[in-house]
């Protein structure tokens, strides 16, 4: 009985050595976003974030049918792509932007990967009605590059299984196999968490595509078309854009607010819509 006792405590102290660990590799990770002008927790370097996201592009350009063989539409898309970058504080960041237009006509996306690689799926680049609109789903795509939303992502998911494993190892019991429920807990919230914060993030580039449109010259009120223009894609089944995104009501009233505080006086006459 004695020795059975001794055998879980030390597993709770090899639990709370690997949280701990956990816990000082996440917060000994801070970094400072000037552009943002935001501490992070970012547990990789600016090459490995780019490395990483140039290591995904063949498989995520073949998951959605592959570069789009439109050059015409390809171009357009650079030129916005580009008048974004020279012209807004994105340009600051040293990544080696790239936007891309996809084949896939049905599913209705943009993402972004680590490290300034731009994707939209043709199904949402035919939704849109202007280059304004356009310019807002890029923006939205460049502010996730440029605040490393990615790699926040992954310190925060390293910190998640260290945590879990924790959790998991402590709790677990030889002589009680229903302990592992415990465990399972700990990584569904875990899940969760990161949820939420995805959520932040989105609205986080929402903000700042506003800023980035301003700064380029585009009419930041042509994001909340796109919202609605994704919103009416919707119908049935919601367009993949949602599934990991903040209700579009709330969305649109966070880029309304974001609108107000970039333009207190109202968005001058005269931007590209
Ligand atoms: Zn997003």
């Amino acid at each position: 009985m004695n020795r059975r006792r001794s055998f879980n405590g030390g597993r709770l102290l090899v639990g709370l050595a690997i949280a701990v660990f956990a816990l000082i590799s996440y917060f000994g990770s801070k970094e400072y976003n000037p552009i943002i002008e935001e501490d992070q927790y970012i547990g990789i370097t600016p090459d490995q974030e780019i490395a990483l996201g140039l290591q995904a592009v063949p498989e995520m350009t073949a998951q959605f049918g592959g570069l789009h063989p439109d050059v015409e539409a390809q171009g357009f898309l650079d030129s916005v792509c580009r008048r974004l970058i020279s012209n807004s504080d994105a340009g600051q960041a040293d990544w080696p932007y790239e936007c891309s237009l996809l084949v896939d006509d049905e599913t209705v996306n943009a993402f972004a990967l680590p490290g300034g690689q731009v994707f939209l799926t043709a199904g949402l680049y035919n939704r849109l009605q202007s280059e304004g609109q356009l310019a807002g789903v890029l923006a939205h795509e460049i502010g996730h590059a440029v605040a490393r939303h990615s790699a926040q992502q992954i310190a925060r998911q390293q910190l998640t299984q260290g945590l879990t494993g924790a959790v998991v190892i402590a709790s677990y019991d030889p002589q009680n196999p229903n302990s592992a429920a415990t465990g399972q807990m700990a990584a569904v919230v875990g899940q969760l968490l990161t949820m939420r914060y995805s959520r932040e993030h989105e609205l986080q580039a929402d903000r700042l595509g506003v800023r980035f449109m301003g700064e380029a010259g585009y009419d930041p009120r042509s994001l909340i078309d796109v919202m609605n223009i994704l919103a009416e894609a919707g119908g049935a089944s919601p367009p993949e854009f949602f599934s990991t995104h903040p209700n579009p009501e709330n969305r649109i009233e966070a880029i309304e607010e974001a609108i107000q505080v970039e333009y207190p006086n109202g968005v001058p006459d005269g931007l590209i819509q």
